[in-house]
């Protein structure tokens, strides 16, 4: 099991305190853990161990986006910050588009992610 971890700068905060009340649930042996650069130091500051890749607005997105294409990635949790402008939008968009062409569950916020980490304890068919 492979998340891939992605917050904006207005939702980094939240993103430390969402992965801080599941700390349990994701140092789990079997979950890895990947995020763009900067994303990737707060959740290292958050005491978990994670792969960083290039920051988001030089091509971490799409690098993430690449892993989901070719089956890498099982899961996303991308805060976007819907009140800013990004000067990468063409890489979020294609981000949550290849997610959707691969059917790869994608949370943009807190609510959904929350969903997705209780889905994988309980492990149950709906
Ligand atoms: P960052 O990238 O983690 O390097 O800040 C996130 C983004 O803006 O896509």
């Amino acid at each position: 099991m492979k998340i891939a971890i992605i917050a904006h700068d207005g939702k980094k905060a939240e993103m430390v305190q969402f992965l801080t009340n599941h700390i349990g649930v994701l140092k789990q042996k079997d979950i890895d853990l990947i995020a763009t650069g900067t994303t990737g130091s707060h959740v290292e500051r958050a005491g978990l161990v994670v792969e960083r890749l290039l920051s988001g607005p030089i091509g971490g997105d799409a690098q993430i986006a690449s892993q989901c294409a070719t089956g890498q990635v099982d899961m996303v949790f991308f805060f976007r910050d819907p009140l800013d402008k990004h000067p990468h939008e063409p890489d979020i968009n294609m981000l949550m588009r290849i997610c959707d062409v691969h059917n790869v569950p994608l949370a943009t916020n807190p609510a959904s992610a929350e969903y997705m980490l209780k889905g994988l304890l309980t492990n149950a068919t709906v």
